[in-house]
């Protein structure tokens, strides 16, 4: 990423010695950089990483008519916790367009094994969301005069998802240059990051423990509850209790029963 290595040394060292995980100092020559924070797992992670980075974050958050709109508090939590300097949050209307379990009516699936998930594109996917929330960063990326942008996509978890795939983040990459004035004037590049692309759910939770993500503070279920409790039983919840137990950690989450509704 361009960064110079003293940065990361001077924020890793300064979290374990303070022991409070993220450094809120901001450092004027930093970097911006926006970052797309669901308030899930991966997104906090990846804003752990653009900090650690050396990045100053401008964090981008949609309220886009899910289910799970818990996570915006979330998002809240981690985003001032990791000292961003801004937190926008859009609002964006998909649920009017529909087509998705997030969004629609169309029931979460629950309880399945890796194999069913794996197979074909699940119902819980939205249709064009990675390409609206790349295209407003992308827009607030050239308004602030950043090259960066940081999206916490993954293509071994959710192979399912065809706007979590490498090829289609190079392919978006390239769009944005021939999309924008900064990108067309030839003043600046865009390089859309995606740290997580190749890890597997437990290795995104050691590398965000190593830096010290408070996983008690995101929220990955498809189908909380009341108070935002998670179901346990979605893929998203069967994916992350794997990670924590492949990892050997505990989820700081209370999950409801399976009996609660
Ligand atoms: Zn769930």
């Amino acid at each position: 990423m361009g960064l110079p290595a003293s940065g990361t040394l001077q924020l890793s060292s300064w979290a374990s010695f303070c022991n409070v995980g993220p450094m809120k100092q901001k450092n004027t020559e930093e970097k911006k950089a926006v970052v797309l924070l669901s308030g899930g797992l991966d997104s906090t992670t990846v804003l752990a990483i653009a900090r650690d980075g050396g990045f100053a974050c401008y964090c981008l958050s949609f309220r886009y008519g899910q289910r799970q709109a818990i996570e915006l508090e979330k998002a809240k939590t981690s985003s001032d916790r990791w000292g961003a300097v801004e937190h926008l949050v859009l609002d964006i209307g998909l649920d009017r367009i529909g087509g998705s379990a997030l969004t629609g009516s169309i029931e979460v699936p629950k309880g399945r094994t890796l194999e069913a998930m794996e197979q074909g594109v699940p119902q819980t996917y939205v249709p064009g969301r990675n390409t609206i929330f790349l295209a407003y960063a992308m827009a607030w990326a050239e308004v602030i005069g950043a090259d960066d942008i940081f999206i916490g996509v993954n293509a071994l978890d959710y192979s399912g998802y065809p706007d979590c795939r490498p090829e289609y983040i190079a392919a978006f990459e390239k769009m944005a240059l021939l999309a924008t004035r900064t990108g067309t004037e030839g003043k600046r590049d865009l390089r859309i990051h995606a740290p997580l692309m190749h890890s597997s759910k437990k290795e995104i939770i050691q590398r965000g423990i190593a830096l010290g993500v408070d996983y008690g503070s995101t929220h990955s279920c498809y189908d909380p509850g009341p108070g935002g409790r998670a179901c346990g039983q979605c893929d998203a919840c069967l994916l992350r209790l794997k990670g924590f137990a492949e990892a050997g950690i505990s989820d700081p989450l209370h999950y409801r029963a399976k009996e609660e509704k």
